[in-house]
């Protein structure tokens, strides 16, 4: 089982901020931001790759309902999702980071060349 099915099982402790049948949202053990939650379906999805867009369609309006949760809605925040090894996901199991509570930086994503294709 993965980690993330781990946390919904309650088998690993985390600090939830929202819940409800479908959907889990806790605190990120690594912040990166003062506001840094993930979340996830209950359902097991390895990635955005697999992901049915039906069952997107109701985690958008739970991330929506998370960002109002953290009082974040009003001046903006981030949704990221990592993909795969190049997107650099270590955990297996779909997961919207949302990171806010302060204005974010945007940076340089790898080393390599960002016009290399161009
Ligand atoms: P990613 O690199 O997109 O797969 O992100 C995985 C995220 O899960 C990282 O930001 C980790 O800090 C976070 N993480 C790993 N283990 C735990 C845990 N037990 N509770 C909360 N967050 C975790």
């Amino acid at each position: 089982m993965c980690l993330f099915c781990k946390i919904i099982n309650k088998e690993i402790p985390s600090e939830v901020v929202l819940e409800n049948e479908n959907f889990l949202a806790f605190h990120d053990i690594n912040p990166k931001a003062p506001v840094h939650v993930l979340a996830i379906p209950k359902i097991h999805v390895d990635s955005f790759n697999e992901v049915d867009p039906e069952l997107m369609s109701s985690m958008t309006k739970f991330i929506q309902e998370l960002a109002k949760e953290m009082n974040i809605d009003k001046d903006g925040y981030r949704v990221i999702t990592n993909v795969g090894n190049n997107g650099a996901q270590e955990v297996k199991h779909l997961h919207f980071h949302i990171v806010g509570g302060a204005k974010l930086k945007w940076g340089h994503f790898s080393d390599s060349n960002p016009k290399a294709n161009i």
